[in-house]
């Protein structure tokens, strides 16, 4: 059994942290290629040391002075590195630092320092290997990731014994320091998990996984416990968030599941994000519902539209010329509706959009209704499987939830419900109930 297992910010906030990192990492001899986030907020109003590197880059730009700021981060560093009874020389490794932001170092090189000094920490307190992402993760000149490349180069890893791997950057050909987007040392977890060919990932955060809902909205909602790949993507694009969507692509290509586990409560399981399951709970049909507000619906109708080629062809071709992106579109025999983002289509483009809709495509009418959420409700388990539907509507209609729109994925793993926005969170509970008993 192999792991690579990434920390995130919070896991390693202080020295306290770390203590249960090192915890957790050794009761498992598995987890060998450890991949640790810049250390992140102890409380609430505390700062991250990240936000810190990007503000301290941008004073000595500007040409003010930086010390005050750069302060805060000697002071997390050499704190956690003292509380650990450390003897690494962090200090000058946070000199070199300070001098290359005066000397005029790009955004990217100072806030990719967090993951680099907490992995120097981090290798010394574990007695790991420390290896710079620096060397395998690649960037093209324009910034963009290369996969391929970055997974030959670090082939090399399979030889190493155990590592810490610094997360959230690499380097362009020219070897300058490259970041990916904020979170992105989820994204190194998942690179180093295909580069050692691990039996698992695990992603170690503030939470125990993903929940079957947005526990702001139910209460005290059941923890998911496994969740495919296909499944969690319909689930983040409608809000349920915990890794980076980026990090899923270089394990779900390799089959690796994913372990969503929270440092704070290591008893528990956690989610899997796994290729393939069968084994959702024989009551359950559902795995997850997730929603988002803000959504505009055009309502287009036109009688004998059925029988017209191209009819709907025309209405896209209208919203894309002004660069509309379309989210959903259910169709009825005469009508059509197009479900767009809000804020795509502002007010001052409605009265263009509709009008060209009025002209090329003829229609009887074009209504839109704002302020309306939608709701996914995705379930592998709904698959060939009778009467989730039946159990969704009938919830929702005794509770008085008005639907105003349904759309099921081809897939048949998800249904989605628009509804005013109004009637969110009546929505959300009340499906969410429907599964609970
Ligand atoms: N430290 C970086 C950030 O704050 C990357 C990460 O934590 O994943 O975005």
């Amino acid at each position: 059994m192999l792991k690579a297992v990434k920390f995130g910010g919070s896991s390693l906030a202080d020295a306290h942290q770390f203590q249960k990192v090192r915890d957790i990492i050794l009761a498992d001899p598995a987890r060998r290629f450890v991949v640790p986030s810049a250390p992140g907020r102890r409380h609430d109003g505390d700062d991250k040391i990240t936000d810190l590197l990007y503000a301290t880059q941008r004073l000595a730009a500007a040409g003010e002075p930086i010390d005050e700021t750069f302060g805060k981060i000697f002071a997390r560093y050499t704190g956690i590195r003292s509380e650990l009874g450390l003897s690494t020389d962090i200090e000058s490794a946070l000199a070199k630092v300070k001098k290359d932001i005066l000397g005029g170092a790009s955004a990217d090189y100072a806030a990719s320092r967090g993951e680099y000094l907490n992995g120097l920490l981090l290798a010394d307190y574990l007695g790991y290997e420390f290896v710079d992402p620096a060397r395998f993760i690649l960037f093209d000149e324009g910034g963009r990731f290369l996969p391929e490349e970055t997974n030959d180069r670090g082939a090399f890893l399979k030889t190493v014994e155990r590592a810490v791997v610094p997360g959230f950057y690499g380097a362009k050909p020219d070897g300058s320091i490259h970041t990916f987007s904020r979170g992105g040392s989820d994204i190194t977890g998942a690179i180093v998990a295909r580069a050692i060919e691990a039996d698992v990932y695990e992603n170690w955060t503030d939470v125990s996984g993903f929940l079957m809902a947005d526990p702001r909205i139910v209460h005290n909602p059941a923890p998911i416990r496994t969740v495919t790949y296909s499944e969690l993507r319909e689930l983040a694009y409608m809000g349920a968030t915990v890794l980076h969507e980026e990090s899923i692509f270089p394990v779900r290509q390799a089959c690796i599941p994913i372990n969503v586990r929270n440092t704070n409560k290591p008893e528990e399981d956690g989610t899997m994000i796994v290729h393939e399951a069968e084994d959702y709970t024989a009551h359950c049909a559902i795995t997850g519902i997730a929603g988002k507000k803000g959504f505009t619906v055009i309502n287009i109708e036109k009688d004998q539209m059925n029988t017209e080629v191209g009819f709907a062809c025309r209405v896209l071709q209208v919203l894309a010329k002004h660069g509309v992106s379309i989210e959903h579109m259910p169709t009825g025999i005469d009508t059509l509706s197009v479900i767009v983002s809000g804020s795509s289509l502002p007010p001052e483009k409605r009265d263009t959009v509709i009008n060209e809709i009025m002209l090329t495509c003829e229609p009887d009418s074009v209504e839109i209704h704002d302020d309306i959420a939608l709701i996914a409700v995705v379930g592998r388990g709904m698959i060939n499987r009778v009467g989730t539907s039946a159990r969704i509507f009938t919830a929702l209609s005794s509770d008085g939830v008005n639907i105003r729109m349904i759309d099921q994925g081809s897939s048949e793993m998800n249904i989605i419900i628009g509804v005013e926005e109004a009637q969110f969170a009546a929505a959300v509970n009340a499906i969410y109930y429907a599964f609970q008993y």
